[in-house]
């Protein structure tokens, strides 16, 4: 029936079988290993291929791709379908609806792009299907997340006894953290949240930055300390907090710093403000989504000093370490918070090995996704990921020096892998940011920085080459003289 519905004319029908032949596919995906292989492998060939051609084509979708990609909506099938034609539906109409960001000229948000070695253990850990969250379910995982918790001790600016959870973002990083710094409040003004929640408890402040991520501020409302109710502190052009405008503030308190601005990469002041706060009583939670990594570096290190004073950290792999999606950490100094925090009840969980991994995080059951930031730091090493991080901050210093050598402006300072760029006035930068995304060489977006539109560029990914920034740098300045020349 399908053979006449116009979007699988494309289809080579040789490998279309008719309806009842599908109808024992998925038996002998289970027991014949030359079917289950063939569309693993295929799976697999098609996956590399697609990475292959990747740096050949358009960062973002053309119209006319954005067209094929509607080949997906059809009503649910009321019988089996070959199972190579649901993956090859993938890779012929799904590949298509792609961002390119696993090559090398993505700049846009702060998006990474898988290292191969991640995206192997990927799929292997794919294979194994574990569940993750008891050690009984998978010891393998246990394990893995028990070393990998070691080393990243070792490489970021936490306490060398944090404790990590292996989330999905930085979203979910920054509600663990912030329901770690919940429980402990309270628990020391003798109230219990997770039994009986805020009504009635005593109040707890919130201090936040100007520049606060949207994420900080969902993790609050989603714990209920709402974020309305949040202190800000007023930042500098760079977007750090200004240490002479910071509140008074108490044992009550929840101050949240961040490690890396999603514009300009800047840091907030740790070694001034944490001391003070933690003298105070109060909990320090840290958003460093990207910037926490700058740690590895021996030439951006400084930029985290004094961050591991504080009491919970959130950071994502998915970013600078290049791991696939979705793969965040929340750590914490005390182990028995982030445990009180993540408490469960349920008599049937087997709660028996030296780790046991709900216990760090929101989610009982869910994937390995620690097996990759394992695999990530196994094959990079401490070496690899400082040359990681020293590689793409200095493309982030060639992109400044080219755009403005070519008469742009560049609106930060370039600490780490962020830079802004103005062509002139906001109409022009957001004009100029389209047509560069309309060419298709590379991509960045627009960002509101100090209440102007300028475009962003990124670099976060280990595929970038110092020739995808120089023909970056060019399909730029090719942009913004078309834009020009048409005014
Ligand atoms: C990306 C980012 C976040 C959100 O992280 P997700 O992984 O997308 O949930 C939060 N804070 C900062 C500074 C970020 O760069």
């Amino acid at each position: 029936m399908f053979k006449e519905d116009k979007q699988y004319q494309l289809i080579n029908s040789d490998t279309i079988k008719s309806g009842d032949e599908f109808e024992h596919s998925y038996q002998k995906l289970n027991l014949d290993p030359v079917c289950r292989n063939s569309l693993l492998s295929n799976a697999a060939k098609m996956g590399m291929n697609y990475l292959n051609t990747i740096r050949k084509r358009r960062v973002y979708p053309s119209d006319e791709d954005l067209e094929i990609i509607k080949g997906f909506v059809e009503p649910l099938p009321d019988k089996p379908t070959d199972p190579e034609l649901t993956i090859w539906m993938l890779n012929e109409i799904g590949s298509k609806g792609t961002v390119a960001n696993a090559g090398g000229r993505y700049f846009g948000f702060v998006i990474g792009g898988s290292n191969p070695v991640a995206l192997a253990a990927n799929w292997i850990a794919g294979a194994w299907d574990q569940n993750s969250g008891l050690e009984v379910t998978s010891p393998v995982n246990a394990t893995i997340e028990k070393v990998t918790n070691n080393w990243l001790r070792e490489i970021l600016p936490v306490s060398p006894a944090a404790v990590a959870g292996f989330v999905t973002g930085v979203t979910m990083a920054n509600f663990t953290g912030l329901a770690a710094a919940r429980h402990h409040l309270l628990k020391r003004k003798g109230w219990d949240v997770q039994a009986y929640g805020l009504f009635g408890a005593p109040v707890i402040r919130v201090v936040v930055s100007e520049d606060v991520h949207g994420s900080v501020l969902k993790a609050l409302s989603l714990l209920g300390l709402g974020r309305e109710r949040v202190i800000k502190v007023p930042v500098d052009f760079e977007g750090k907090m200004i240490p002479g405008k910071f509140p008074d503030v108490d044992d009550m308190t929840i101050v949240c710093l961040q490690a890396g601005n999603v514009n300009t990469g800047a840091f907030d002041p740790a070694s001034e403000i944490i001391p003070y706060a933690k003298s105070k009583g109060a909990w320090v939670h840290v958003d460093g989504a990207f910037g926490l990594w700058a740690a590895a570096s021996n030439e951006k290190k400084y930029l985290t000093e004094g961050f591991e004073f504080a009491d919970s950290w959130a950071t994502d792999a998915h970013k600078w370490l290049n791991v696939p999606y979705d793969s965040g950490i929340v750590l914490c100094r005390n182990e028995e918070n982030l445990k009180a925090a993540m408490s469960m009840s349920g008599a049937y969980l087997d709660q028996s090995g030296s780790r046991v991994p709900y216990q760090y995080t929101p989610e009982l059951s869910r994937r390995t996704r620690a097996v990759e930031i394992w695999a990530a730091l196994h094959s990079l090493g401490k070496k690899g990921v400082a040359d990681l991080i020293d590689r793409t901050c200095r493309y982030a210093e060639m992109f400044a020096e080219g755009l403005k050598k070519a008469g742009f402006i560049i609106r930060n300072q370039v600490v780490i892998n962020q830079v802004l760029v103005s062509f002139g006035n906001q109409e022009l930068t957001e004009k100029v940011v389209r047509e560069i995304q309309r060419e298709g060489v590379c991509w960045a977006g627009t960002t509101i920085h100090r209440d102007e539109l300028v475009m962003r560029i990124s670099v976060s990914s280990w595929a970038t080459t110092e020739e995808d920034v120089l023909n970056s740098i060019d399909s730029i300045i090719r942009c913004a003289g078309r834009v020009s020349d048409s005014l």
